[in-house]
């Protein structure tokens, strides 16, 4: 999964990633930048420093392998260098499915790691591209996160998964970003003074704050998946949109890359 930030990743599909991981599967988190632009007060290295560590906790939380790529935050343009970035990191993990931005986003950064990804779908599979790191054998899925954007086309939740199970989970991970979480993101949306000092208050007021709700087309998707009675009962999930580059999975194989799906 990529996000432009140490914490994009996570709220984008944190609970489907604990849930692979407690199946037993490998998942790796890669942030484009290193957030280094992020805060009110820190910035530089030593807010990128501070945000590599947050990550790697979040990363131990959710099950998952952390990586924070050196690109500034606040500038990450889709530029041949970070395409060859994206296009090893997909090779040497040898991925099934990759998840990132659509290139819609009102962050520069969501965007451009939308295109960067992209850009890669095809190029993984080329041996003559960055020939140094062998060429994937078979093209992974792409999908995309969930996100509000409607132009030009609004999400399309081609696929929902049921993560009310770890959604506590997902909350204590997401509470490793401190910087973001209780400082930054509440200071850039002007509710600092809502944050909570006591650490167990601040995990209760994360889950309110950060609930994405389920939307109607969000909840046929789970019907789809899950039928209609278990659909009923999901209070918490995560969408994806299938992107049209890279592998086209029909229904068996949707539920093959999502085992927790079920049959
Ligand atoms: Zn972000």
């Amino acid at each position: 999964m990529f996000g432009a930030h140490p914490d994009d990743c996570d709220m984008g599909s944190g609970g489907t990633a604990i849930l692979y991981a407690r199946m037993g599967y490998a998942v790796k988190f890669v942030s484009l930048t290193n957030g280094d632009a992020g805060h009110q007060t820190m910035k530089g290295a030593a807010l990128a420093k501070r945000r590599f560590a947050e990550a790697q906790e979040a990363g131990r939380r959710f099950g998952v392998t952390y990586d924070v790529l050196n690109n500034h935050d606040g500038a990450l343009l889709p530029t041949l260098a970070v395409r060859l970035q994206v296009i090893k990191k997909i090779r040497q993990w040898d991925a099934d499915i990759v998840i990132a931005p659509r290139p819609n986003d009102y962050h520069p950064d969501h965007r451009y790691t939308g295109v960067l990804v992209q850009d890669a779908a095809y190029l993984v599979a080329v041996p003559n591209v960055a020939p140094e790191t062998p060429a994937i054998k078979k093209n992974p899925v792409f999908l995309y996160f969930r996100d509000r954007f409607e132009r030009p086309n609004p999400f399309r939740p081609d696929i929902a998964i049921d993560i009310s199970d770890v959604y506590g989970q997902k909350i204590h991970a997401m509470d490793a970003h401190e910087s973001q979480m209780y400082e930054w993101l509440p200071w850039i949306g002007h509710y600092l003074d809502q944050v909570p000092v006591s650490k167990t208050d601040r995990e209760k007021w994360l889950t309110k704050t950060r609930e994405v709700k389920i939307t109607p087309v969000i909840r046929m998707s789970l019907e789809k998946w899950y039928g209609k009675e278990k659909a009923a009962a999901v209070q918490y999930a995560e969408a994806f949109e299938i992107c049209e580059y890279g592998g086209q999975p029909d229904e068996t194989e949707v539920r093959r890359l999502f085992p927790m799906l079920g049959k």
